[in-house]
């Protein structure tokens, strides 16, 4: 044992040893990227565990997503075994939301209320404007759902808001707010910040549960802590203000989530809360190279309120980084592509490559490229698998037979397959439900009570409900949940209606779905990981979580693609930052909204995710709304000194490559070298060499495969017909990677 601490020990430098050996009371952790900040975290459980300080249920840990808390655990794992099942290593969300399923019914919920995410919360927040008859243009749903948000985690609850109206704005959103959440306690429904806000009221109203949790949980540590908001920074005092046995670790040059309410002062001011906290700097990097170090610094360092820290490196200066021009975001994608199969080709295997851009919409091009190239990718946080309306038809169903007061999952599946339930006998049985205070699922078990139902209408309500009561009653039994879910696709009618319709979207759908399946059956299968036993309301609340944000699997043939928020915490060996454009990165928003010093904290984040090579690209022109714009290049290209990089700089474009983009993918490189590889290394096939196409010839093409010429025009440009997809592309012969056949 004492062995295994030793080695515990040896992989860390003095001041990391420190911070892990610290006993009780608070320790701050206020240190640049990479210097090993989530190391120490969790190398502190392995050694409080492992010396007996803790036992493991006596653990809170907190991360920022999902994956990284099932890192940390892992990693924990390696150190001290099995025993880290009773710990709770998880976000926030997670962790109130168990704290919450023990204890919600103090504050009249149910074990199984739902949880509903951003788009369920949003149609919840639409129903009550206009229930309310405001102007649904002159306010959006997503703005008056934002501000109910941000006041939520302020703890400002419907009524406190309501005091403090100024404007009519606000006195809607004081409106919409109050009877959203009426709506929601009513549907035994949370939206995901009343995770918060009801676990502190929970703590704050019943002090035998708070004494509970903190009595029980003896060590409290936070990874990302510049990135908590008020309302989780409220639920860390009540569980540990007193014990005070309280560990966080942050960066504030990384704090990117003001925009929802993450207060940097948290971090700043924890001195200030605990002055007797022990407070260690590390400052040695252990992820990137000198260069790459050099370049964060510089750009952060146009920002004012920054603590300075110093860190360095002894991995040696490394690469320059690679500052690539394109013509377009086509073009942008296709060096991506090109870069990575070269990349490939040297013996780096994919897992090792992140693609990072601004905004989720950025994917798309990137993706088809990708998928043409047949280089496999994976998209974290923006694959919304559960936001798929098959998926989120199943769990409504699921979602209804713990919770028959969900009016929201009732209506999502009423009629979905079709079984002639319209709008308004739907709306009828709701309100019946209302009147007759019953549950939306007794008022539509019997719809005969349900006044001005038609005869057809109250017909398909016996025939749905007959269903749902037969798949209630199994579901009482508690069976596997991916059993209960097969039934439910059957017995509803759901699978029979996509069979019916063979279409290769509803083809889709069944794979979704059969997905699904596998993902209860791993929830089924991993009982021996959980405390609690498996049950419907467990599976369905995973899910909510789990939806919301990351699921990142380790595959090997994969690289990822994530928005640069998404990539706080993790690390690559080579990493592409895409659209380091003005309007693009910085957003256009934070340009006119003062939000650029944050904008510039993202900055910082994406460049300290790469540990060996890294690349900055932007685009001449791109689409945005459907029309082209031109965008200058990044000011934070600007501030990284040019002697650290490569760039690419063309004199001026050959063919009119904005005009028709699909020519771009070989537009004449303007005159000499290009440094580092160029950018056009796409393809590697051999190029036409001067040789000649006609019409009807057949070609091969190194990303796209086979296809037929179907135009020669001037300038030595072809249109070629590929099989696979059936596009038309213009190529220019002599430089296009492709080959007659
Ligand atoms: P970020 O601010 O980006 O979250 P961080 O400070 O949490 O970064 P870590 O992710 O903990 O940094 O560490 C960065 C990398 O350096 C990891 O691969 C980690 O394993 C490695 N590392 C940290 N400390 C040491 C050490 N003492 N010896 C060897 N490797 C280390
Ligand atoms: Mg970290």
């Amino acid at each position: 044992h004492v062995a295994d601490l030793d080695a515990l020990l040896a992989g860390l430098n003095e001041p990391q040893r420190e911070a892990v050996v610290h006993g009780e009371g608070p320790l701050l952790i206020l240190a640049g990227a990479g210097s090993g900040k989530t190391r120490v975290l969790t190398h502190r459980i392995a050694y409080l565990v492992g010396t007996g300080q803790a036992r493991p249920d006596e653990i809170l840990a907190i991360t920022f997503t999902n994956k990284a808390a099932q890192e940390m655990r892992e990693r924990v794992e390696m150190l001290v075994g099995r025993r880290t099942r009773a710990m709770w290593v998880m976000t926030f969300h997670s962790a109130c939301a168990r704290m919450l399923r023990a204890d919600a019914h103090r504050l009249g919920y149910t074990r199984q209320f739902t949880i509903y995410d951003q788009s369920d919360a949003r149609r919840l927040v639409k129903r009550a404007i206009e229930e309310l008859d405001v102007d649904p243009k002159r306010f959006t749903p997503g703005a008056i759902h934002h501000e109910i948000s941000d006041a939520k985690n302020k703890l400002r609850d419907a009524e406190a808001y309501a005091q403090m109206v100024g404007s009519f704005f606000e006195q809607t959103v004081a409106d919409v707010y109050k009877l959203y959440e009426s709506e929601l306690h009513r549907m035994n429904a949370m939206d995901f910040d009343d995770l918060l806000v009801r676990a502190v009221n929970v703590l704050e109203l019943f002090p035998e549960v708070r004494r509970r949790y903190a009595d029980n949980f003896r060590h409290v540590l936070v990874d990302e802590y510049q990135d908590t908001n008020h309302v989780q920074y409220r639920w860390l005092q009540l569980i540990a203000g007193e014990h005070r046995n309280l560990a966080v670790v942050g960066d504030d040059s990384q704090s990117i989530y003001g925009f929802r309410g993450a207060d940097i002062r948290n971090i700043l001011d924890f001195e200030d809360d605990f002055p007797d906290a022990k407070v260690v700097k590390l400052e040695q990097n252990y992820r990137s190279t000198q260069t790459i170090l050099d370049a964060a610094n510089a750009v952060i360092r146009n920002n004012r309120g920054q603590r300075e820290k110093e860190l360095w490196t002894d991995l040696g200066i490394g690469d320059p980084i690679k500052v690539r021009e394109l013509d377009d975001e086509h073009a942008e994608a296709r060096f991506v592509a090109g870069e990575i199969e070269r990349i490939v080709d040297e013996g780096v295997s994919r897992n090792e490559i992140a693609v990072f851009y601004r905004t989720n919409a950025q994917s798309r091009v990137l993706e088809d490229t990708l998928v043409r190239a047949q280089i496999g990718y994976q998209v974290i946080g923006g694959t919304k698998f559960y936001e798929r309306a098959e998926i989120k038809d199943a769990i409504a169903y699921l979602t209804m037979l713990v919770n028959p007061q969900d009016v929201v999952s009732f209506t999502r599946i009423a009629n979905s397959p079709r079984r002639g339930i319209g709008q308004t006998s739907l709306s009828r049985v709701i309100s019946w439900a209302n009147t007759a205070g019953i549950t939306i699922w007794e008022a539509a078990l019997e719809p005969d009570s349900v006044p001005g139902l038609g005869t057809a209408a109250r017909k398909s309500f016996h025939r749905f409900m007959g269903a749902m009561r037969i798949l209630g009653e199994r579901a009482a039994a508690n069976p596997p949940v991916s059993e209960l879910l097969k039934e439910v696709l059957s017995e509803s009618g759901y699978l029979e209606a996509l069979e019916a319709d063979r279409t290769i979207e509803s083809q889709g759908r069944i794979e979704n779905l059969e997905e699904l399946v596998n993902v209860a059956a791993e929830y089924d299968g991993s009982v021996d990981l959980r405390e609690e036993a498996p049950s419907l309301a467990g599976f369905l609340q995973q899910i909510a979580l789990v939806a919301d944000a990351d699921g990142r699997r380790d595959d090997e043939g994969l690289v990822t693609l994530m928005t640069l928020h998404n990539a706080k915490g993790l690390e690559y060996p080579i990493v592409f930052l895409l659209g380091c454009e003005e309007g693009v990165f910085p957003h256009q928003r934070a340009i006119e909204e003062g939000g650029l010093e944050e904008e510039r904290r993202l900055a910082y984040v994406g460049l300290t995710r790469a540990m060996r090579d890294l690349y900055m690209t932007y685009a001449r022109t791109r689409a945005v709304f459907g029309s082209r714009s031109y965008g200058a290049r990044s000011r934070f290209v600007d501030e990284v000194p040019i002697g650290l990089t490569d760039r690419n700089e063309r004199p001026s474009l050959g063919v009119g490559s904005a005009r028709e983009r699909a020519t771009s993918w070989s537009t004449p490189l303007g005159s000499g070298p290009i440094p580092g590889g160029g950018w056009d290394s796409g393809g590697g096939g051999g190029g036409g060499g001067g040789e000649a196409y006609r019409m009807g010839d057949d070609v091969v093409h190194a990303a796209f495969g086979e296809g037929v010429v179907i135009a020669v025009e001037s300038g030595g440009i072809v249109v070629i017909r590929f099989a696979r997809d059936g596009s038309e592309r213009k190529l220019v012969a002599d430089l296009a990677p492709i080959e007659k056949r």
